[in-house]
């Protein structure tokens, strides 16, 4: 049988077209989840679905989806997500939808209907920067975060999850991911720089790192500047210096096998003259390794305390927020990697060091990945690019690894949805 092939130019016009919405004046693409660029991005992926002879709509959760149903109960699931951190790229996330939209028309138009049904999801929520949580979306559909949580999660504004996801204002209608399973997968960029530096295009992803994260208070005594006395101040923003070191240093220590960031600092009052009262932080730990995360986090916790009672302040460390370690289905590895080699290039297995919806569907049914390269390694930047020719292999092997589990014997589980009832 001759090889299906998707569209490269299809691919890129709509890659392209996603990317017009969210410019951000000051470079790049900013949409966050539930504000108007993200549900222009919804609307205009939807149309896209439909164009592919998907039936689209929303979830109750905020989700996209667009489904066509199969002879077999069990869908098979592909997908990313179509949020994006402020300032950054128009690959991350929108290429795994984009992508798997192609496949969905590209089956079509060969008149080559899976057995399974197919559902091309689009997460609302992935990067975790509006509301402070990680993969929030594919989370809140198995229902890891729960309705009160949603409720209590607020973005800059004020409002909660719960709020947005109550004013649907994308006008699409209602829609459900299909509950029994027979995988979902993920195409993506690999947001570092391996696959660059190897002179390679595309790998299956073995296993998807855990995540840690806290929100960090420190308080102290805001006073004059040029009145108070350097001994016994008690400035907010010497401890977290002193914090932003720590963690560099435990994560070091680590040598390869973790990466930890302070990439957040409110500083208060937040004026030339005036000691820091107050600094508001964030805390995010990584590593492959769960052993690593908690001695880490323990580490963290530890350091804190000293740098609380050196420098006369209180350190307050909110609830951590954990998106476990999760090693991806052995047969989801080899099914991508056998793809990869039916598209012509050599096999290759990669760690992914950033969080991924994968990570959390593989802790309820059959997951896997495949990472495109990235140039130079970039992501979460204006600067994010990955090569067309590369965006189409990764593209084609989505496909064929749509197919090859199409026929596979069955894997299929039974997604713990958290729809309401009815
Ligand atoms: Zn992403």
């Amino acid at each position: 049988m001759a090889t299906i092939k998707v569209s490269p130019r299809r691919l890129r016009e709509r890659m392209e077209q996603l990317g017009t919405i969210g410019r951000d004046p000051a470079g790049g693409l900013t949409r966050l989840p539930f504000a108007p660029a993200h549900v222009q991005a919804v609307q205009r992926s939807a149309q896209m679905m439909r164009e592919a002879g998907l039936d689209a709509g929303v979830d109750e959760f905020g989700n996209l989806i667009g489904q066509r149903s199969g002879r077999r109960e069990a869908a098979l699931l592909a997908g990313s997500h179509l949020d994006t951190v402020p300032q950054g790229g128009i690959f991350d996330g929108a290429l795994g939808v984009v992508a798997a939209i192609e496949c969905a028309q590209t089956l079509r138009e060969a008149n080559r209907p899976l057995q399974h049904g197919l559902a091309v999801m689009a997460f609302a929520d992935e990067e975790g920067h509006a509301f402070g949580a990680g993969t929030l979306s594919s989370r809140a559909l198995v229902g890891e975060i729960g309705r009160s949580r949603l409720a209590q999660l607020r973005d800059e504004t004020g409002r909660s999850v719960d709020d947005y996801l109550r004013a649907r204002t994308h006008g699409l209608p209602p829609a459900k991911v299909p509950a029994q399973v027979g995988a979902y997968v993920e195409l993506h960029i690999e947001q570092g720089p391996v696959l660059e530096r190897m002179g390679r295009v595309v790998a299956a992803v073995e296993s998807i790192t855990g995540i840690l994260r806290t929100p960090v208070v420190i308080e102290g005594r805001a006073s004059h500047a040029g009145t108070t006395p350097m001994p016994g101040r008690a400035d907010a923003l010497v401890g977290a210096a002193e914090l932003v070191l720590a963690v560099r240093e435990l994560a070091l220590a680590e040598r390869d096998r973790a990466v930890g960031t302070i990439g957040r600092a409110h500083v208060l009052p937040g004026a030339t003259n005036v000691i820091p009262g107050r600094v508001e932080l964030t805390v995010e730990l990584r590593s492959p390794d769960a052993q690593v995360l908690e001695t880490l986090r323990d580490a963290v916790e530890e350091r804190s305390r000293e740098i609380a009672d050196r420098h006369h302040l209180t350190v307050r460390l909110g609830a951590w927020d954990l998106s476990p370690p999760v090693p991806l289905d052995p047969r989801m590895r080899d099914a991508v990697v056998r793809a990869i080699e039916r598209c012509g290039h050599p096999p290759l297995t990669l760690p992914s060091w950033a969080g991924h919806d994968a990570g959390v569907m593989s802790r309820y049914v059959p997951a896997g990945m495949i990472f495109v390269v990235s140039t130079g390694g970039l992501s979460h930047s204006p600067d994010e690019r990955t090569p067309w020719e590369a965006v189409e292999t990764g593209a084609q092997v989505l496909l064929e690894t749509l197919l090859f589990l199409d026929d596979a014997p069955d894997m299929s589980r039974r997604l713990p949805l958290a729809y309401a009832a009815g």
